[in-house]
Formats: C-alpha cells, structure tokens, sequence
C-alpha cells in the first residue's frame, strides 16, 4: 500500500486583478445635469452624476419644485 499524497493545487493566478479589468466595468455616461461625460462606476460617488454639484443642483431644484407650488391656506383645515 503506497500512499500518494495529492498534488497540492497550482495557484497560478494572480492576487490582484489587473486595473483592465476595473477600467473595463467604468462606463461613461451623460450627467443629467450638464451633461458632461462622466464615469458611471463605484470610483464615483455623486453617479449618474459628474459632481456634487450637479447631484445637488439636481436634486436642488426638484425641491425648488415642490416648494414653488401655490399652497393655498385652506379655510377647511380644522383649527385647534
Ligand atoms: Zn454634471
């Protein structure tokens, strides 16, 4: 009985990946805002936007939106 140890698995790969790969997954899109081309990737933290900016300006004005509509004081509201 002879007893073969098994081959101890080829780790042939490399431990970090190459920065191809990281390019390969940014995608460019069009910031809403200005529409500037800017990188739809994690790296990018104010994506679909370019900047903080244009997020906020963004958003800014959606809050402008719902700020500007004419809220009239209505009379039916009870009083307390
Ligand atoms: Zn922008």
């Amino acid at each position: 009985m002879h007893l073969q140890a098994p081959p101890a698995p080829a780790v042939n790969q490399p431990k970090s990946s190459p920065p191809s790969s990281v390019a390969a997954k940014a995608i460019e899109v069009n910031c809403p805002a200005c529409g500037e081309r800017t990188l739809y990737s994690p790296a990018n933290a104010f994506r679909p936007f370019c900047s903080a900016r244009c997020q906020g300006h963004d958003f800014g004005a959606w809050a402008n939106e719902g700020y500007r509509v004419p809220t009239k004081p209505s009379s039916e509201e009870p009083e307390p």
